[in-house]
């Protein structure tokens, strides 16, 4: 195995580790943002700020307003490790690679689907995340920031 490829490994297994502490009751997903072979932020999928008092992970979705575009319960694992890097790294975010995982039930790494998350893709757009790598059925896939956030905009079943 090259060192790209080694390296892509021990990525992937760290944004595992990250999902694997995901206190969501919907999904369970971990993100990890690297910059030259360094990983500057990371996160997992869980109420804001830790807070079980925020916790909605068992609303409707369809209960809510059209005006809240945004129906899912818990921080992003995305948003989370975003957050991270600006609060620790933020001079090491322009050009880093954000790498998003999702886990099964049985805590096994599962296929992210497409891209349609327009919060994160914005998100990472705008604060100088160059790539974005998903696991797919193909396998690793990994996408310029900013066809991500075009790709995320076309989602259809
Ligand atoms: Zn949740
Ligand atoms: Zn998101």
């Amino acid at each position: 195995m090259n060192k790209s490829k080694q390296d892509v490994k021990k990525f992937i297994e760290a944004a595992i580790r990250e999902a694997g502490k995901s206190t969501c009751k919907r999904d369970r997903c971990g993100s990890i943002i690297v910059n030259d072979g360094e990983i500057i932020g990371k996160g997992y999928n869980s109420p804001p700020a830790g807070l079980e008092s925020q916790r909605c992970c068992s609303r409707d979705k369809n209960s809510l307003h059209k005006k809240i575009t945004d129906k899912t319960c818990c921080i992003h694992a995305e948003q989370r490790a975003i957050f991270d890097a600006l609060r620790n790294s933020p001079q090491k975010i322009k050009g880093s690679t954000l790498y998003f995982i999702r886990l099964d039930n049985d805590g096994k790494i599962t296929i992210a689907g497409k891209p349609y998350c327009t919060i994160c893709s914005k998100s990472a757009l705008d604060c100088g995340i160059k790539y974005f790598v998903l696991y797919h059925k193909e396998g690793i896939c990994t996408y310029e920031t900013e066809e991500y956030n075009k790709l995320s905009y076309t989602y259809s079943e």
